[in-house]
């Protein structure tokens, strides 16, 4: 079986570790993959006036997956309608820390699932009078159930012991009491007990368990102990901003990959941008963009290969050459090569 894929390297760095993790998945030999390119960013709009041309779209829709690498100024542009050409509802977001290099928290093994389609980012703004304006927050039982629902999978799957429900229910008592009632809701349909329950000693059917969170008292406990947290669910602008304080936690942008995920589609993208300041110069870090290639094998169902892909990231991360982001010389290439040989 060949699976069709995507590839938008976008702008900036995107057009240099795009490439570096198409190379990774050619030498994976026991899946196959057609790679289809489309253009997408400012280059493309200053020729075209399109940020994101339908033959792009297109592309993305039909393909079994896509590979995107950055834009510049049309970020906003591009991405959000390509998640939408997805249908993209969950942010998947791991952050890790990898042994041998610096990291404020080196002992961090989070991946965040983040509601990709409502709460605060609905757009749904107005300006009432002269000096007041409002949002309006939408949470939907159904979005919060399909995130929650893909936050015990994807633990269960991954082999996660616990997941974490975050909100702020006690203020927003409709909109976050409905998405805490949901997942909650979730969890027992899947008799997940609560961390506590399981503690003293209550029989559960599978091997996770699950506790909420308010998400400003979450965000201190994610500085100062990250380690017991596993899978953490979340409403859309705290999976943004919680999963980017964690990002810090585990040591630069160069490292972390994501995902889009769909019903049948999905997009995968380094959480990093185009970084015009050393864009054309083969200094970039394309681990991110190969860790997010292997998170695109696991979602086709190749979690050998994906576990592979990481395991051999993690190699080079901790003995080979590194680029100048995490205090080495080398180029992109050097280190695209040094994984790809590891594999
Ligand atoms: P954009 O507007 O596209 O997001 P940006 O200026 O915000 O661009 P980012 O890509 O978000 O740039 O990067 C922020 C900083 O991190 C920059 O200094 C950039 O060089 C660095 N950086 C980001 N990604 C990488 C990478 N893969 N390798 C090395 N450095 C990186
Ligand atoms: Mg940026």
């Amino acid at each position: 079986m060949t699976h069709e894929i995507a590839v938008i390297p976008g702008d900036g760095i995107g057009q240099e570790v795009t490439p570096a993790a198409v190379e990774v998945l050619e030498a994976i030999e026991t899946v196959d993959f057609e790679f289809v390119e489309g253009d997408a960013g400012d280059a493309v709009k200053a020729e075209t006036g399109e940020a994101l041309p339908q033959e792009t779209r297109d592309i993305a829709a039909d393909a079994d997956a896509t590979l995107f690498g950055a834009a510049g100024e049309t970020a906003a542009d591009v991405i959000l309608p390509l998640r939408e050409v997805v249908g993209s509802f969950a942010n998947v977001r791991p952050a890790r820390s990898y042994p041998g290099l610096d990291a404020v928290q080196p002992d961090t093994d989070i991946v965040f699932i983040r509601e990709n389609t409502e709460g605060v980012y609905t757009g749904i703004e107005s300006e009432i009078t002269e000096g007041v304006r409002t949002l309006t927050r939408v949470i939907t039982e159904e979005a919060s159930r399909d995130i929650a629902e893909y936050g015990f999978d994807y633990a269960k799957r991954n082999g996660y012991e616990d997941v974490t429900i975050a909100h702020k229910a006690n203020v927003m008592r409709q909109t976050d009491g409905l998405f805490l009632e949901t997942a909650e809701a979730v969890a027992e349909e899947r008799s997940v007990p609560r961390t506590d329950e399981r503690a003293s000693g209550e029989a559960a059917s599978s091997g996770l368990t699950y506790d909420t969170a308010l998400m400003d008292a979450l965000a201190m406990h994610l500085v100062m102990t990250p380690e017991e947290y596993d899978v953490i669910v979340c409403p859309n602008l705290a999976g943004d901003m919680l999963s980017d304080l964690s990002a810090g936690l585990v040591g630069g942008l160069g490292l972390l990959p994501s995902a889009n995920v769909g019903e049948d589609n999905a997009l995968f993208e380094p959480v990093h941008g185009s970084a015009p300041d050393i864009a054309g110069e083969g200094v970039a870090n394309p681990s991110a963009m190969i860790l997010s290639a292997a998170m695109l094998l696991e979602h086709l169902g190749y979690d050998e290969e994906g576990e592979h892909v990481r395991t051999a990231v993690e190699s080079v991360l901790e003995s080979g050459p590194r680029t100048p982001d995490l205090g080495g010389d080398a180029g992109t290439t050097d280190v695209t090569d040094a994984v790809v040989d590891e594999l």
